[in-house]
């Protein structure tokens, strides 16, 4: 079986005869009426359907190491501490504290399940889970609320054995449900008895590997209980650490059953730009045709074609964040001149203001001297990172700016920014006044040489 040379957990489905590799759905170029490839242009031999993706007992290093991203550890910690701060308390504060945790904790195991389902294989954005886990505790209330009453009728109608019986099957099933919401996002459907025996049929071996697995962990949680049987919220809290750890491999488990058996069950992953080739966007076929061009190392094309995106899509954030890793990555933090202004205006409008110091920090890293072009770019550069307490960054942005721009119409503003950055740092109080001095000149002459 061949892989696609530029996603190695994709099944190669087409392949270049020229450039000798295969490439999958996402890496074709559609664009001329048919499919050729991205580096040649040459048409591409069509593979056929490919098998389904590496199966996840062939990744489990990979699965295991998934909550290792700092972002997600750290998530980690903090709810294990204040899961056993809250276990520890009682009444409403111990309910509220439990309650918070469950939310923020739940609702960033399902974005696990749907990220990696999606195609994406690392941990995803912790700072999305802190919405919309309410209405997700709700939701899953609602299921197990939904799930008693039909073992309860069950029980009624045939009696205790069926309604034991019947509630194994919901236990086995359990993973499934949570697979189906997380699919459909619909109570209904998740705990729709014929849905859940659907998936179950379709995912067959595969699932119950999924189950065994999910045991092991449970019952090494339930192993390192009795180790740690202190009372103390310190033993209370390493616990938690281990269960949240093995809830995070869980729904990445859980969604890499799906990504893996997208095929068999008819779902399309929403991998970047998804879908049927033929029927994607524009913007989407330039997102394919970058990745590709990145990953062989063609940069004049590679630069041209982030030129031309940027330019079509100036709203696009995702286009802006490849291109600032592409520029700092090639040492070609001066191309980034022309896209400044546009690319603030982008990071305001998607609320990512706070994302601005680590990127010139980054870019500061790959050339120590930088400095924007643009008097208007250092000016509003410095005023973004005073506020966000960069007050060294600030100053070094304005520094000299009135014999790079003597013409720059904000001088004067832009010197009273530097006075307040340098008023931040330690023993600057003397060049802070001087600054100041400097700023009021400018006000009296706008336009000194
Ligand atoms: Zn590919
Ligand atoms: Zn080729």
């Amino acid at each position: 079986m061949e892989y696609c040379k530029y996603h190695p957990e994709s099944d190669a489905t087409y392949r270049c005869a020229d450039c000798q590799v295969g490439q999958c759905d996402h890496c074709v170029d559609e664009s001329a009426g048919s499919l050729r490839c991205f580096v040649c242009r040459r048409e591409l031999e069509n593979q056929g359907p490919g098998e389904s993706v590496v199966p996840f007992w062939r990744r489990l290093d990979k699965c295991f190491s998934y909550p290792m991203a700092k972002q997600t550890l750290l998530l980690i910690i903090v709810a294990s501490v204040v899961s056993a701060l809250g276990a520890s308390m009682d009444g409403l504060q111990s309910f509220i504290l439990l309650f918070v945790v469950s939310a923020v904790t739940t609702k960033y195991g399902f974005l696990c399940l749907q990220q990696t389902a999606a195609g994406n294989m690392t941990a995803p954005d912790v700072s999305d889970a802190y919405s919309g886990g309410v209405r997700l505790i709700f939701h899953i209330i609602m299921i197990f609320l939904g799930i008693i009453f039909m073992i309860l009728a069950m029980a009624n109608a045939l009696g205790q054995t069926a309604a034991i019986v019947f509630s194994v099957f919901w236990l086995c099933c359990l993973p499934a449900v949570f697979i189906n919401y997380a699919r459909f996002e619909a109570i209904g459907s998740a705990i729709n008895p014929v849905e859940v025996v659907r998936l179950v049929l379709q995912l067959r071996g595969a699932y119950l590997l999924l189950l065994l697995f999910i045991t092991i962990m449970i019952a090494s949680v339930g192993t390192l209980s009795q180790l740690f049987d202190g009372e103390d919220v310190l033993s209370a809290a390493l616990q938690s650490v281990v269960s949240y750890y093995y809830w995070i491999v869980i729904f990445h488990l859980m969604g890499y059953l799906l990504f893996q058996k997208q095929r068999v069950l008819g779902y399309v992953s929403h991998l970047e730009s998804e879908g049927d080739v033929h029927n994607r966007s524009e913007k989407q076929h330039t997102l394919a045709r970058i990745g590709v061009l990145a990953k062989e190392g063609m940069f004049t094309e590679l630069s041209s074609e982030f030129k031309t995106a940027l330019k079509k899509y100036p709203d696009d954030i995702g286009i802006y964040d490849r291109y600032v890793d592409y520029l700092c990555a090639l040492h070609k933090t001066a191309e980034l001149d022309k896209f400044w202004l546009a690319y603030l205006s982008c990071l305001e409008k998607c609320g990512r203001m706070s994302q601005v110091s680590g990127v010139l920090l980054r870019i500061l890293n790959v050339a120590p001297d930088y400095l924007p072009v643009s008097a208007e770019v250092r000016f509003k550069l410095a005023g973004i990172l005073l506020k966000q307490g960069k007050p060294a960054l600030s100053v070094k942005l304005i520094n000299r700016l009135h014999r790079d721009h003597p013409r720059f119409e904000q001088l004067s503003e832009a010197y009273f920014l530097m006075a307040d950055a340098l008023e931040e740092l330690p023993e600057k109080q003397v060049q802070a006044d001087k600054c100041r001095i400097l700023a009021n000149k400018l006000k009296v002459r706008p336009l000194a040489t």
